[in-house]
Order: structure tokens, then sequence, then C-alpha cells
């Protein structure tokens, strides 16, 4: 009997987590699937390669490395089928592609990843493709800017770097209605926490970079829809080329077999440093979801399972012309903190968060808006570091 007829059914999420996709006795008995390096594959006789019947034909059409990472996205997603590619960012590119052609009108969320929005301005643009930006608050309201050739709506919740929630089922159903493709980044959840498929979402999107990576080495993207759209992103995948790598997919389907215990850590200890931020004078408001005092906090309980370990304060400045010399006195006060791009991995990181590109959310007035991404370090080492980072900016 192999190891998946002996899964029980209605299993918890940290018992799919050390599960899923991959059966040790398909390979030995081995714990973790083998690294399979390929380009060619070889065909026994010239026959089942002239009808390619075999399971493998060509590495970018995946190998069994890339299979188990894909197959367990699949699971946890819900999802009909999955693809990686070699960032998210490519992971959401891709998605447009597949969907979108020339005389198409997306709908974005304002609050977008930032790359996404270039993408969107320049080379989406470029193939005649009509972008506008919606209020991530729009709701069911998003009905009112479907047009007759509306062929995409793609969601991020929480909005990057501010951290807005969307009514994601209203949004979806009002989409399908104008019978347009609902695409959601859904990194900052990962599906331990949230299941866009479960929410009317065709396709479901994650910068496997960040949690299910969890160590700030690999670059991976995911996409996986449902099953009416799966068809149209294979199609797309294998017209691009654009295919994740066998190594990084084993590092990414091994850092989620401890994705679940990490995020609870990352939980919470973020919501301990948000709730004392919040309590600050210092700081006028903390953006995350999981807080009472945030906008959005009535749908996130409504609608999702935890909260991930980044979000951002205002630190109170009074005066504009202060709020980047204060920002970055605040970061330079920092020892622990590392300041670099991107999150989801074991060591804390902040930032300067720039809302320049915004063309509907105005950035708060009260002060700059910081990024912090909390990790796995002792909660009071980080309280400690940030308390370095206040006392910096005040003295600046
Ligand atoms: C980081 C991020 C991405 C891009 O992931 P990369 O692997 O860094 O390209 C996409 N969407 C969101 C919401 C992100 O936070």
């Amino acid at each position: 009997m192999s190891e998946k007829d002996r899964t029980p059914k209605n299993i918890g999420p940290n018992t799919q987590l050390v599960r899923a996709g991959y059966d040790p006795f398909d390979y030995h008995g081995f714990i973790n699937p083998p690294t399979v390096r390929a380009s060619t594959v070889l065909f026994p006789d010239a026959g089942v390669m002239e009808t390619h019947n075999q399971k493998y034909t060509y590495a970018t059409r995946g190998t069994p490395t890339t299979d188990a990472l894909c197959q367990a996205v699949n699971e946890l997603e819900g999802a009909a089928g999955t693809i990686i590619v070699p960032s998210g960012l490519a992971a959401v590119t891709l998605a447009f592609l597949a969907y979108l052609s020339p005389g198409d009108h997306a709908l974005i969320v304002d609050s977008v990843y930032g790359n996404v929005r270039h993408f969107c301005d320049t080379m989406l643009a470029r193939f005649g493709v009509e972008v506008e930006y919606y209020d991530p608050s729009i709701g069911a309201a998003i009905e009112s800017l479907l047009k007759q050739n509306t062929k995409l709506v793609h969601l991020e919740a929480p909005g990057s770097n501010t951290f807005e929630m969307q009514d994601v089922p209203a949004i979806a159903a009002a989409a399908h209605r104008q019978g347009a493709v609902v695409t959601m980044d859904n990194t900052w959840a990962t599906p331990l926490y949230f299941r866009p498929l479960d929410f009317g979402v065709d396709v479901s999107i994650q910068a496997a970079t960040k949690y299910p990576a969890g160590h700030s080495d690999i670059l991976l993207g995911t996409v996986s829809a449902n099953a009416e759209h799966w068809k149209r992103l294979r199609q797309a995948n294998g017209a691009l080329g654009i295919c994740g790598a066998p190594d990084d997919a084993y590092q990414v389907l091994r850092g989620l077999r401890t994705m679940g215990v990490r995020l609870e850590r990352h939980q919470s200890s973020a919501l301990e440093i948000a709730r004392w931020l919040e309590a600050r004078g210092d700081v006028s408001r903390v953006l995350y979801p999981a807080l009472p005092s945030f906008p959005g906090h009535e749908i996130w309980k409504r609608d999702f399972k935890g909260a991930s370990g980044v979000f951002s304060f205002v630190l109170a400045v009074a005066r504009r012309e202060e709020f980047k010399a204060k920002a970055q006195a605040f970061l330079n006060g920092l020892a622990l903190f590392g300041l670099g791009y991107s999150w989801g991995g074991f060591p804390s990181l902040a930032l300067h968060v720039d809302l320049g590109d915004r063309r509907i959310l105005q950035a708060p007035e009260k002060g700059p808006v910081l990024r912090l991404h909390i990790g796995l370090e002792d909660v009071n080492d980080l309280k400690t570091d940030l308390e370095r980072g206040f006392t910096a900016a005040k003295a600046s």
C-alpha cells in the first residue's frame, strides 16, 4: 500500500503540508523526491517518440521534481492544475498573458504589487490592453467599472504595503456575470490562511519566494487554476517556455513542509508587535488586517484563517518635509531588522514604503509608512530593536 493510499481523509492543514504532492514509495521510500535535472527525456523507440505516449517528454513540460511541487500546491489550493515559473512577478505576468488579448480591458486593484503595475503600464499597454485601476474597497460596486470587453479582474488582498482587504466573493461574482476571469495574488496569506478558489477566484497566484520558500534564498512563482481555466494557463505556459527549475522546486517543496509552524510564529510575533506599536505615541497607525482597528478587519475575520508576518505602520511625524529623513533615521537605528526587499524568510526586514505610484489611494498624511516583516527571532529582541529605531528617529 502506498503512502497516498494510507493517507486518511479530512486531515488538518499541517498534516496536509507534511504529505502533499509526493509519495515516498514512488521513489524507494525516500522521504523527499529526487531533484531531477533535465532537458532531454529519452523515448524507448520512434513510435513512442511520434505519439509522445509517455509521462515526460521534455523538461520544459515538467519533471518528477517540479510535478511533486505542482501537485502539492494543487492540493493546498484546491486547484485543477498548477504551473511554476521562475519568480512571483513572472507568475502574475504569465497569468495576464494567458487570458488577455489586444483590445481587452483589465481591472487591476490599485494596491497591486508595484512591479505588476509596471508590467501593466508598459508591456500590457504596448500589447493594446486597456488597464484600469480600481479601489480595493470597491466590493460589489465593481459592477459599474465592468465593460463589454473586460476580460480580467485582478485582486491582491491584503494589498501590497498598505494591506487593504477586498471583498473577494462579491468582486468575483460581479466579474463572472461579465464573463471575466478573476485572478488573485494570494502571496500574503498563502493557501494555508486563505484559499482563493473556494471564494470564487479562478486563478490563484503565489510568490513562493516568500513563505513557501521561507529562507530568503529562492525565487519561484506558482499559478493555480480551477478546471475551467486550467487548459488556457497550461497552454500559455507551454507557449512561453517560462518554467521553474527543479532545484528551486525541490527547495520550495521542502519549505512547504514547515510552512505551517513558521507561519504560526510569524503570526503570533507580528500580532504582538503590531499591538505594541499601536499603543505607542510615536506611531500614528498600524496597517495590519488582524487588528480590530484596521478598516478591513471584518472581511479578514470573515474569510481568512490567519495573518502572516508582514505589515506596515505610520511613524508619527508632524511635517511632511521630515517624512523621509525620519524614516531613514528609524531604519538606520535598527540592528536586527535587515533593510531589504521581499519577505517571508526567517529574518526580520524593514523598509520605507514608496506609495508614489498609487492612482486612487492616497498615502497616509500623518507620517512615513514603514513596512516590517516579522521574522523568527525572539519577539522581545525585535521590540528592543524597534525601540532603537524610535530613539534614532526622535534624535534625528
Ligand atoms: C514579492 C511579491 C511578488 C513577486 O515575487 P518575486 O518572486 O519577488 O518576483 C508578487 N506579488 C506579491 C504580493 C509579492 O509580495
